[in-house]
């Protein structure tokens, strides 16, 4: 009797202890589980390639007098892949094309937005964290419609949906929008209402100022952050040119953005570095260095939050595609390079032809020492000293805005790209002193790099980054 007595009071406190298991098991699961706080960063680099990466470091060491590179935050990471970018329709792919892919997992045409040719709309990343219950945010140096950011939240059958995209920014209902303005913000016939206008009915906050929105008490309303100061492309303006005007740089615009979004279900950002692409296009090599160092300056912002929250952040930074087939090293110099002469050049290409334009737009002729001398005031910032080459690049871009025949105009606006061809030469002799080679002012198919810390999964494609977002999400 006392023996079965005995087992009857085991029996009960088994079943106690199981049902107390039972429980902590469960508590753990809702701990590290299902529930468990996820942040997530996508770095997009514009036109990033591998060669843009070492650029930026091998600058940093010149400054620093050393050989070699010097660590950039993005070599920091543990991981890195190369990732192929090309798309449905081409090898080269455009920014529509390849941030679609990034962010639906899966290939496109070039232009479209996560719309494909048969008129799937598939959902993207941002989208899949959203319903998940994470907060979304989206943040481009670029304006806010252009095609990198659009491809998170917007489906349209051509990038170039400026208005219909920015319709579809608002009914994503994402928590936080932030960087560059808006192109088309009143339709192509600028009579559509105005887009500002709609977000703000929509519920979203509009600020200018990254101080609005870190004194906002409660983290529940939608915002949208406009850089107070704005090019006419409505982008940021280059970090380069930057200096004394109103705005803020791209890692600020994250630093606030993540204690915005911070919540105990987590986040997905998209951040994009969207104008080393536009320099690239420029072959405007010190600029380029500038955007490398605003997007890595936003980096370390995620890199030491990561710190904070290593088991539960992950981070991926990658490129969209690479643009101007940047090298490091050009054949007239041989084995010679200075690339912290780039240090030196005072604003980029495009504001530098901005400058020129204004300040010869009611001159009758402007000689080569005209030139000389604003290239040595606004742009240059080393001797004017320069060789025979170097010399013949000065002449075929005087003789080019000097060009009188509608032909030979034609044939100068293609040459330069459009660009201001005085503008563009003092550039490329700044590109040749430092040896930064260009072979092409588009895009290219070379591979980019994928650097992450949080996974190690080897990502080779593009479309491969959804599905590690995405399992990582749902982990
Ligand atoms: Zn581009």
């Amino acid at each position: 009797m006392k023996f079965n007595y005995f087992i009857h009071i085991c029996n009960a406190k088994t079943k106690v202890m199981k049902k107390y298991i039972l429980v902590i098991v469960i508590l753990l699961a809702i701990v590290g589980g299902a529930n468990a706080q996820k942040y997530v960063f996508l770095f997009i680099g514009d036109g990033m390639g591998q060669a843009d990466v070492d650029l930026y470091e091998a600058y940093l060491a010149e400054k620093e007098g050393k050989s070699g590179f010097v660590k950039s935050t993005i070599s920091k990471f543990p991981f890195l892949s190369m990732c192929s970018t090309v798309c449905k329709d081409r090898r080269i792919t455009d920014s529509g094309a390849a941030g679609s892919a990034i962010a639906c997992g899966q290939k496109f045409n070039v232009g479209e937005i996560a719309y494909s040719e048969t008129g799937e709309q598939p959902k993207s990343i941002a989208k899949v964290a959203k319903e998940k219950g994470l907060k979304v945010g989206i943040i481009s140096t670029a304006p806010m419609n252009h095609a990198t950011p659009a491809s998170f939240y917007a489906n349209q059958p051509t990038r170039k949906n400026y208005y219909q995209i920015g319709l579809q920014l608002s009914e994503s209902n994402f928590d936080f929008f932030g960087g560059g303005g808006l192109l088309k913000q009143t339709g192509n016939k600028k009579d559509e209402k105005d887009l500002m206008t709609i977000y703000q009915e929509a519920g979203y906050l509009t600020f200018t100022s990254l101080k609005g929105i870190s004194s906002l008490k409660s983290h529940n309303s939608k915002v949208i952050f406009t850089n107070e100061t704005l090019e006419r492309d409505a982008s940021m303006p280059y970090f380069i040119d930057r200096e004394g005007s109103a705005g803020n740089s791209l890692a600020e615009i994250v630093e606030t953005a993540t204690a915005y979004l911070d919540n105990p279900k987590g986040f997905f950002m998209m951040v994009e570095g969207g104008k080393i692409d536009y320099a690239a296009h420029d072959n405007d090599a010190g600029t380029v260095i500038g955007e490398m160092e605003d997007f890595d300056k936003a980096i370390e912002v995620a890199y030491n939050f990561y710190l904070q929250h290593k088991n539960e952040t992950l981070i991926i930074i990658t490129a969209d595609h690479e643009t101007g087939g940047v090298s490091l090293g050009i054949a007239d110099n041989g084995y010679e390079s200075d690339f912290g002469v780039l240090s030196k050049q005072k604003m980029s290409m495009s504001k530098f032809g901005t400058i020129i334009k204004k300040q010869t737009k009611n001159e009758e002729s402007v000689s080569m020492k005209d030139y000389m001398d604003m290239a040595s005031k606004y742009f240059m910032g080393i001797d004017m000293d320069f060789s025979s080459e170097e010399q013949a690049l000065l002449n075929d871009a005087y003789a080019a805005v000097n060009a009188k025949s509608n032909r030979a105009k034609d044939e100068a606006k293609s040459k330069y790209n459009g660009n201001n061809p005085m503008a563009y030469a003092f550039c490329q002799i700044m590109n040749r002193r430092a040896s930064v080679g260009f072979s092409t002012n588009a895009h290219t198919c070379a591979k980019v790099p994928i650097y992450a810390v949080g996974t190690t999964t080897p990502i080779y494609d593009n479309t491969e980054i959804f599905g590690v977002i995405k399992s990582f999400i749902e982990k």
